[in-house]
């Protein structure tokens, strides 16, 4: 992976979270050292590539869907507040772009001997443009991608330490509650009663009981399958 001098967009990614940093998004040492070192310009469409930085979703191609904003990224990470070698599922893989933070968090050197984040993506076409990403940059053994319903978790690797869901969904699904480990924690974003949408951070404790927070409102696209919409 390309850090530093070699990479010619690392000024951009440098400025990018010197401003995340200045609003209070980016607060640990870790979740920094993440940001820096994924390369987002390459998880962008091509055509994105001279936004690559800016704070903002982007479109990934013609698929209605979206890279996350740097920021978003930022916030969820620093809520889960990932401890190295945890086990993590991401629900929505998009591009591949915060699963890559997340492997960062969980295994900085990346070469774990088993995966330790495992991402789930319900549309064709992203599983392989992300697979591509992730193998291309180095993050493949941490990152596992696994094409289906993510609504409905994935129980093979379960129990999980955290559980991070990149769409928003009418409420929270029972599986993910259920494959969070005591202690474990999930940021989701979930449809309001009122409008909009609100980041919910999950907290199960070590008895299994579970206390949800309102972190506030946030816009993501609509999380589909069995317990999507
Ligand atoms: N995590 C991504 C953001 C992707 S946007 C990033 O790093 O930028 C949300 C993604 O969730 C989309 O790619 C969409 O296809 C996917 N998605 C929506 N419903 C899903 C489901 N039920 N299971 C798995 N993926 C889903």
């Amino acid at each position: 992976m390309k850090t530093g001098k070699e990479d010619p967009y690392f000024e951009y990614r440098r400025e990018l979270v010197e401003q995340l940093i200045a609003e209070g998004v980016v607060k640990s040492e870790r979740v920094k050292d993440a940001m820096l070192r994924v390369p987002r310009h390459e998880f962008v469409w091509p055509d994105q590539l001279d936004h690559a930085y800016d704070d903002i979703p982007l479109p990934l191609g013609d698929t209605g869907q979206t890279i996350s904003a740097p920021h978003m990224v930022a916030i969820m990470n620093e809520l889960l507040d990932v401890q190295t070698g945890d086990k993590i599922l991401e629900v929505g893989t998009g591009g591949g772009y915060h699963a890559a933070t997340l492997a960062i968090l969980t295994c900085p050197t990346l070469n774990s001997p088993i995966p330790l984040v495992y991402t789930i993506e319900i549309n064709h076409r992203l599983v392989e443009f992300a697979r591509k990403n992730i193998s291309r940059l180095g993050f493949q053994n941490v990152v596992t991608i696994i094409e289906g319903d993510g609504s409905r978790g994935y129980p093979e690797a379960s129990p999980y330490d955290c559980i991070v869901v990149t769409a928003a969904a009418p409420r929270i699904p029972s599986p993910l509650i259920d494959q969070l480990k005591p202690n474990g924690k999930m940021a989701i974003p979930v449809q309001s009663r009122f409008f909009g949408q609100e980041l919910m951070l999950v907290k199960k404790d070590e008895k299994g009981r579970i206390k949800t927070s309102n972190m506030g409102p946030v816009i993501f696209v609509p999380l589909r399958g069995e317990y999507g919409f």
